[in-house]
């Protein structure tokens, strides 16, 4: 078989650490398989080159910070190809350049375009381990590094699984699986034995950082096999897998939590066609992503109010934005609330059982969480709650919901 091993921050957080993975990557050779790598950088060590970069400069230039930021891979991936080598077994370290991987160029969230996987289909005939480092590509050109936004080591290892036409691809992590729920915050999560692409992907977009985004959309859109499982012992973990009929009986399958979105609201805005139009293109215009909209009926018939969350990183950018087609427009104010998180639950059987959303917000006012907005799709609710009460909401729900299996 060929196999593609991630392994996260915590996994490669020291030397010990790292033997431990050279240990299970020389095991999974030695039973026969051809093993591709992809590590990310230690734990800890993407946001401390931030932070250093914060330290000289607010803004800091996207094409510097892709440079940096690159390197915490490129380290790693050295470091894990001597720790297997020691092991008595072939292994190379490839950047993401050497690996092929061709992105846009968008610096600090590209996307990948394609991978010229040639050199390590080669590396892989000779009986080389090939070890990546995860997060990074090169433009097409060649010129210039980049990054695929935070987490971006699952997008490099789904991709590359799929441009090696691997067998299986293994995320390994400091869990056991995906979970119900967040396992650091409710103990009582209970592990999946298997949860859809279309699940974990909602999940994953709404906070659940055990797997990226568009990791698990790449995954779905290319069928690739994906287990989760944990690098700190051999349990079997979690399949991310289509969607098969056992699931629609579970109405909820997992609640998750967002700490990283803000609210703006815009006041007294006049009531008339073209005037979200006008808002949200200047957003977008902007690069900004919004997530959730709610605007009030108007109850005098003139004006209106408009809320919105955008991720905390975009906040001031967009306040500014709307500060000024705010003034334009004639609206009375606007302002941003920060303390804020998104709680959702999720699960494919919500679009065969109703009354779910209800239990939701019963839930939550029984326990004196007061709900801001609300948005749904066919397998999931959101609610934005004051964010000091995000914990207790995350276990009052998946308390409520993890019995919810219908019969
Ligand atoms: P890695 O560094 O290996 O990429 P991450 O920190 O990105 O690991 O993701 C793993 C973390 O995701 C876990 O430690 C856990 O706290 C968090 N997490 C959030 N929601 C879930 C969930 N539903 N199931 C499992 N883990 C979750
Ligand atoms: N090191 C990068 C990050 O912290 C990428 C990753 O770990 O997947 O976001
Ligand atoms: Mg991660």
């Amino acid at each position: 078989m060929l196999i593609v091993q991630k392994y996260g921050g915590t996994s490669v957080a020291n030397t010990e650490r790292i033997k431990a993975v050279a240990e299970r990557v020389a095991r999974t050779a030695k039973e026969g398989n051809k093993v591709a790598v992809v590590v990310s950088a230690m734990a800890g060590e993407t946001d401390k080159l931030i932070g250093l970069a914060r330290k000289l400069s607010s803004d800091p230039n996207e094409r510097e910070m892709d440079m940096l930021l690159s390197s915490g891979e490129r380290v790693t991936s050295a470091l894990t190809a001597i720790a297997i080598e020691e092991l008595g077994h072939k292994a190379m370290a490839l950047t993401g350049r050497q690996m092929g991987i061709i992105t846009d160029t968008v610096h600090t969230k590209a996307k990948i375009e394609k991978i010229s996987a040639d050199r390590a289909k080669k590396a892989l005939d000779e009986g080389y381990v090939v070890v990546v480092a995860g997060f990074q590509g090169i433009t097409e050109d060649g010129s210039d590094v980049t990054t695929l936004g935070r987490g971006g080591s699952d997008l490099s290892a789904v991709a590359i699984a799929s441009a090696l036409d691997a067998d299986l691809c293994e995320i390994y992590t400091d869990v056991d699986g995906v979970y119900t729920t967040d396992p650091n915050i409710v103990p009582d999560a209970r592990k999946l034995e298997k949860i859809s692409y279309e699940e974990m992907l909602e999940l994953a977009s709404l906070g659940a950082k055990v797997l990226q985004t568009r990791s698990v959309e790449f995954a779905m859109k290319y069928g690739t096999p994906l287990i989760v499982r944990s690098s700190f012992n051999d349990n079997p973990g979690t399949l991310v897998t289509k969607e098969d009929k056992d699931m629609e009986k579970v109405v909820v399958s997992g609640v998750a939590y967002d700490k990283n979105q803000a609210k703006i609201t815009v006041m007294g805005l006049p009531d008339k066609p073209g005037i979200a139009a006008r808002l949200f293109k200047a957003i977008a215009d902007a690069g900004i992503v919004v997530d959730m909209i709610v605007q009030n009926v108007s109850s005098d018939g003139k004006a209106t109010d408009i809320s919105f969350t955008v991720p905390k990183t975009d906040s001031k950018k967009a306040v500014k934005l709307t500060e000024e087609i705010a003034g334009e427009l004639g609206a009375s104010g606007v302002n941003l609330g920060e303390a804020i998180a998104k709680i959702s639950i999720v699960g494919v059987g919500m679009r065969t059982h109703s009354g779910v959303a209800a239990q939701m917000f019963e839930t939550l006012a029984k326990h004196g969480i007061n709900i801001m907005m609300i948005s749904t799709s066919e397998i999931k609710v959101s609610c934005i709650i004051d964010l000091k009460y995000t914990e207790l909401a995350v276990r009052v729900l998946h308390d409520v919901f993890k019995s919810a299996e219908v019969k």
